[in-house]
């Protein structure tokens, strides 16, 4: 492809991707291929001679896309929501054309300098204390496993990454039962044993119980265990349920335990002064990751990664050989010492021209929709006979379930809004997904997604309606 036939295929691109947003609503939310149904169609082997981009992308339009579930489609309600939006798509080919790594200022001034100067705006959008420094991660996946390797490295006196830590006795860390998976690989990979990862029963609400916790921590410290950190969840996955962070915060000072927050969806909810409940006893935490890759229109990857000891988690994971010294030194931001990855994707430039584009305020705008929308279909669902609530709707996710007046065993009851959600899913016109509360089989109604409106709420309720009928 020459420098003509890029600039021509760049303008026939964003046509398709502007008739795409403009189409979407007419597309099935979930693909509906069937397995290997994409692999058959593609041949074995790679091509010898090159091809030309039309025909590139007549395969994309007729193999690829019909195995795209469309997480941008304003019907979408299931998982958390993984958006994106104009700005954050312009700004996403202005980086692959750059194609910087970002590893340390050297290489990409712009790229660490405005990093920063996004992270210290997304810390006061949220209402951080200013003694938290961001940087940005992949995941929230990730986050977590660099804030435990900080904790384990800082509570040996920095001295695993030398020695191991063999001549400690077994740390234990500590989150709910409702906390998201990623807690429990990110004890794995860092070495502490899985078994060593106490999950502390939740309160009626899914929230952590801070007395239980307290009780968790004294046994372990009775029977000679290093109770190491605790990883507290504002918005667990299942039901969005919020941890008493002031409490577990105290808990933590006490014992000289590292706390974590993981609020990989419920962050952007902080964008809003009232939901600043949520952080209330932020004071005494450690690190605090949200995805802006979630709910807040910046597509993947982009995480917001907040800590307080700056210079624990450098020290935790600093490298330099010879061939990535620079004259600036520490005199500047090198990212590559800020997590485990070397190479760094310019990704401070979506979230830039994200916030930019919308403004503080329009953002706020945008969630406080989303909460007022969700709580509405809450209500619904609440005056509705056939429906029950299965959770609180603190935040923009709705825990229902089918629930006929006839008396239905909760076996029977679990095995019905199993076939109703799929019957719900294959309209094509809307997606949830589910989870288990209490051994109930929970249907998820997230409402968050970009280019959802309020229309798009009437008529989830419209359809999941005119389906429960085919189950009465
Ligand atoms: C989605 C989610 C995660 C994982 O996020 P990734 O960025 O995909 O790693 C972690 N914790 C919670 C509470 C989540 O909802």
């Amino acid at each position: 492809m020459d420098l003509n036939e890029f600039r021509k295929h760049g303008h026939e691109l964003v046509d398709w991707m502007a008739d795409y947003f403009e189409g979407i609503e007419n597309l099935p939310v979930r693909s509906t291929v069937n397995p290997g149904e994409i692999i058959k169609q593609l041949p074995a082997d790679a091509p010898d001679e090159a091809e030309p981009f039309e025909v590139i992308m007549n395969d994309f339009n007729n193999i690829i896309m019909p195995g795209i579930t469309h997480w941008q489609h304003p019907g979408w309600h299931g998982y958390f929501t993984a958006n994106n939006s104009y700005p954050s798509i312009l700004a996403e080919m202005l980086t692959s054309t750059l194609g910087a790594q970002c590893m340390s200022w050297l290489t990409s001034p712009a790229a660490t300098e405005l990093k920063e100067n996004v992270m210290q705006w997304t810390a006061k959008m949220i209402g951080l204390p200013d003694n938290f420094t961001g940087v940005i991660q992949d995941t929230a996946s990730t986050a977590t496993l660099v804030s435990l390797l900080t904790a384990r490295e800082k509570a040996t006196g920095m001295s695993t990454n030398a020695n191991g830590f063999y001549n400690f006795r077994p740390f234990t860390i500590y989150c709910s039962t409702e906390a998201h998976s990623s807690i429990e690989r990110a004890v794995k990979i860092a070495g502490f044993g899985k078994d060593y990862l106490r999950k502390i029963e939740v309160d009626e609400f899914f929230a952590m119980r801070t007395d239980k916790l307290r009780l968790a921590i004294e046994k372990d410290i009775r029977d000679g265990f290093e109770p190491l950190a605790v990883v507290a969840a504002i918005g667990t996955t299942g039901s969005t349920a919020i941890d008493p962070l002031d409490e577990i915060g105290e808990l933590c000072k006490k014992h000289n335990i590292w706390l974590h927050v993981d609020a990989a969806w419920a962050g952007t909810a902080l964008l809003l002064p009232r939901m600043r409940y949520m952080i209330k006893g932020i004071e005494n935490v450690d690190t605090f990751v949200f995805n802006p890759h979630k709910w807040m229109f910046t597509n993947f990857d982009c995480t917001a990664y907040f800590v307080k000891d700056k210079g624990a988690l450098i020290q935790t994971f600093e490298i330099l050989p010879e061939y990535l010294k620079t004259k600036e030194g520490n005199t500047v931001n090198n990212y590559r010492d800020w997590g485990i990855q070397l190479g760094r994707r310019f990704r401070a430039l979506k979230l830039w021209f994200v916030i930019r584009t919308f403004g503080v305020k329009g953002l706020q705008e945008k969630i406080q929709n989303h909460l007022t929308w969700a709580n509405e279909f809450a209500g619904w669902i609440e005056k509705s006979k056939n429906f029950e609530l299965l959770a609180p709707t603190p935040l923009a996710t709705v825990c229902f379930r089918l629930k006929p007046e006839t008396w239905l065993s909760e076996e029977a009851l679990n095995q019905l809004n199993a076939q109703f959600i799929e019957a719900i899913n294959l309209t094509g016109k809307i997606f949830l997904s589910h989870t288990k509360l209490n051994g109930k089989f929970t249907l998820r109604l997230v409402v968050g997604q970009t280019n959802t409106e309020h229309r798009h709420i009437e008529k989830a309720w419209q359809i999941i309606n005119d389906t429960a009928l085919m189950f009465a």
